[in-house]
């Protein structure tokens, strides 16, 4: 991991910087290329937007760290409105949540049936996507997707390409006919649990990929969804489906709100499926500050922000 990567991961737990970043337009200016805005109605009007490109929106929430049962209900309560407007703008708009603002910390239990809230209050068809946070979560998470999967076959949960564990536990899901969305990996895991090296985790993305891919078309797997902005990876991946008789609309894959709109809206055009995670919420700091660390170029961005009026 190069050491711009390390200090930016290591600066999005600072709670001082957290606490000051957001006083400065400089650093606003730059947020807003990765998020339409803070309020929902905010990730409204921009999944609007995609849509009539034929690019479909993936809704999540920033929230603070949560302390109790009580904010993890009120976590589930927003959640629970997303879905309402999402349907009252006739959107075909899903949600992704992260576990630990559903009580994950708290119990398994309590986190499991706040997740059931949500998936019994979505549309049939539509999924509830479970993002996978660092790596001391990953069980607790497996264990409440396996759980929710039971009834509610629509359920994906996110896999991490840069552990070593991913493929085991890819194996593992397959009986059950699971949805996977396969990223990278976001966090900062030690050499213990994750591949240094970009290389490896490259090739163990593609592998993983492709297991995803056959499984999807065998039905072992109910949808393979791919968050990845690597283009190399798409087409990498794309390659392998026209291999195998795949139709392009085998493959899907997701971006974040900002990043390569021009490749998203090729996907689109060409026949892929092609979404977008669109985040919002005052709680942006840590996440905004990941975006970073994921290409540090971006710093140069954030330093025109700082010159610019
Ligand atoms: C839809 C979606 C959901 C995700 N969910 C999770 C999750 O639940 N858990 C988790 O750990 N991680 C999650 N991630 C983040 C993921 O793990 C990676 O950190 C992130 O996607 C960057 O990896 P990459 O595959 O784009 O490839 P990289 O090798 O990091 O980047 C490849 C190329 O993509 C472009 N790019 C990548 N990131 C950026 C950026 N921030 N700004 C501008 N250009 C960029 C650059 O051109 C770069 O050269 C998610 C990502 C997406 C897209």
């Amino acid at each position: 991991m190069s050491v711009t990567r390390s200090l930016l991961l290591a600066a999005s737990q600072n709670i001082w910087l957290r606490e000051h970043a957001s006083h400065y337009k400089f650093v606003r200016r730059s947020v807003a290329r990765f998020l339409p805005g803070e309020e929902l109605d905010d990730a409204l009007a921009a999944a609007k937007v995609l849509e009539a490109k034929r690019i479909a929106g993936v809704f999540t929430h920033l929230g603070e760290n949560i302390r109790d049962a009580s904010e993890a209900d009120e976590v589930t309560q927003h959640y629970l409105i997303v879905l309402e407007r999402i349907r009252a703008a006739e959107l075909q708009t899903e949600i992704s949540v992260k576990l630990t603002q559903l009580g994950l910390d708290q119990s398994v239990d309590l986190c499991a049936a706040n997740v059931e809230r949500i998936l019994r209050a979505e549309d049939a068809g539509k999924t509830v996507w479970i993002d996978m946070e660092a790596s001391p979560h990953v069980d607790a998470t497996l264990e409440v997707y396996r759980r929710v999967l039971a009834e509610f076959p629509r359920t994906g949960v996110c896999l991490q390409a840069y552990l070593f564990r991913a493929q085991k536990d890819l194996q593992a899901l397959l009986p059950m006919k699971p949805s996977v969305r396969l990223v990278k990996g976001a966090y900062k895991e030690p050499p213990t649990v994750a591949f240094p090296a970009k290389k490896d985790v490259d090739d163990n993305y593609v592998s993983l990929g492709q297991t995803m891919l056959r499984a999807q078309r065998d039905g072992v797997m109910v949808r393979a969804s791919f968050g990845t902005h690597d283009t190399v990876m798409i087409k990498r991946l794309a390659d392998f489906c026209a291999t195998e008789g795949m139709p392009k609309s085998a493959l899907e894959i997701q971006m974040l709100y900002g990043i390569q709109r021009a490749e998203q809206e090729r996907l689109a055009a060409e026949g892929y499926r092609s979404a977008v995670l669109v985040a919002y919420g005052k709680y942006w700091y840590p996440w905004f500050v990941r975006r970073l660390a994921e290409r540090p170029a971006n710093l140069w961005f954030l330093a025109k922000n700082l010159f610019s009026r």
